[in-house]
């Protein structure tokens, strides 16, 4: 049954070159607002991130080792094709109404839309994810997904993953008008979309044949074949972009013991199949699973959504343990300073919503801290004089659910003259918020 629905999309590969000739380049316009609008989420909050006095401080040490992760959280990945008004092959279209539908779904069943690298980084036991969540990616290429899909995906702020081959880019060899260029897809990857590897000509790489030469292989040609799809289109992606490419989506679905091996030997750090199931912390890297969705099998979409809508939603509130902050003053640290500037390093948080960010502070309450995104460093600025044990909470929402962590220091009686750290406003006026 599996092989039936994989042989399906050969027909997509095999159809690209003839869709040279219905060339229609009806999404410049389209592609124009897509890069206006073009800014990760993570852009967006640099503006007044720094304060004064932030910026004159040494930066923090990285955070110990790993965060405390949750390993029962669940993951479900979706792949797409293309995006089409009039759908003509429902195995790998969808139109953008059903799509957008889909993408409201997630939100309505609180199902927070992660990036592929932090599943990642989440199963290497180094960074928290929501209890559940999912994944969007995109096979091929399609110019649709630049010009139909992404200005969706952009509208929710979800973050997205292309797996493209690299002969199906214009202008390679199985390219056409509605494939994407390279151009499309550094503008892409400006605005933070990852792009990682789906081979180079997308053929069953079990199969000792070249599709371009149109030649059986001997043994050892296919393994120099074999070599090019698999490494060939990870160093082409890595060079025309300058990116790191640490994922491989299998053609079809179809592998051997053989390919896996070759991949995993290239550098890769996890392989995509096409067996939809919810990923967990301890699913193998080299075979991760993806629902790809049709528009003649709506049940895809809702089963890998009931799938992880049953997982539990674990505490209102996550704790992240202090243990995985960096802070100044440490946490069981004693200082002098009644006034000092507290700050910490939280990546270990995950993805979160700037926005979102407050600080609480033992005898003095709510506070506005400022935060740097590209350090993950919060900070505040003591304007009243501390004392005795101070416990300081941070907060804030990631993926949609509130997390915190809480670390405490304490002044020495008698301290207080305010060192050169706070040569910052000697106002009430907290640091300056982040719009
Ligand atoms: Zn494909």
């Amino acid at each position: 049954m599996l092989l039936r629905f994989a042989l399906i999309p050969c027909l997509l590969a095999l159809s690209l070159p003839t869709c040279k000739k219905s060339a229609v380049s009806n999404g410049s316009a389209n592609g124009a607002n897509a890069s206006a609008s073009a800014s990760p989420a993570k852009s967006d909050t640099s503006a007044g991130s720094t304060t004064a006095s932030a910026q004159s401080v040494a930066p923090l040490p990285p955070p110990p080792a790993k965060p405390a992760i949750d390993q029962n959280a669940e993951v479900v990945i979706f792949g797409y094709h293309r995006f089409v008004n009039q759908v003509r092959r429902p195995d790998t279209e969808i139109t953008p109404q059903d799509f957008e539908k889909q993408m409201q779904e997630l939100k309505n069943k609180n199902i927070p839309v992660i990036p592929l690298q932090d599943l990642l980084a989440w199963k290497r036991g180094e960074k928290a994810i929501p209890p559940r969540a999912a994944v969007i990616t995109f096979d091929d290429g399609w110019k649709s997904q630049h010009d139909v899909a992404w200005p969706i995906m952009q509208k929710y702020g979800y973050p997205l993953t292309l797996f493209i081959y690299t002969e199906g880019i214009r202008p390679g060899h199985f390219s056409g008008g509605e494939s994407m260029t390279w151009e499309m897809l550094a503008e892409m990857r400006d605005a933070g979309v990852d792009i990682q590897a789906h081979s180079a000509t997308h053929q069953d790489l079990r199969r000792p044949y070249d599709k371009v030469a149109k030649k059986k292989l001997n043994p050892q040609e296919y393994e120099q074949w074999l070599n090019n799809e698999l490494i060939g289109s990870k160093q082409m992606i890595e060079q025309k972009l300058g990116v790191k490419c640490n994922c491989f989506a299998v053609p079809y679905g179809f592998y051997n013991g053989h390919v896996k091996e070759v991949a995993m030997k290239a550098g890769y750090e996890a392989m995509f199949t096409v067996y939809g199931q919810p990923i967990t912390y301890r699913t193998p890297n080299d075979s991760l699973g993806r629902y790809l969705i049709e528009a003649n099998k709506p049940k895809v979409f809702e089963d890998a959504v009931a799938a992880v809508a049953n997982v539990a939603a674990g505490p209102a509130v996550a704790e992240v343990s202090n243990s995985t902050l960096s802070t100044s003053p440490a946490n069981g640290e004693t200082i002098r300073n009644a006034m000092p500037l507290i700050r910490a390093n939280i990546s270990s948080f995950g993805q979160i919503d700037p926005n979102s960010l407050q600080m609480r502070i033992s005898g003095v309450g709510l506070v506005k801290p400022s935060y740097d995104p590209k350090t993950e460093t919060v900070s505040y600025q003591a304007t009243q004089k501390l004392s005795g044990p101070v416990t300081v909470i941070i907060g804030a929402t990631v993926g949609g659910k509130k997390t915190e962590s809480t670390f405490s220091f304490k002044v020495e009686d008698g301290g207080g003259a305010p060192g050169p750290a706070t040569s910052a406003p000697p106002s009430a006026s907290p640091a300056p918020t982040k719009k």
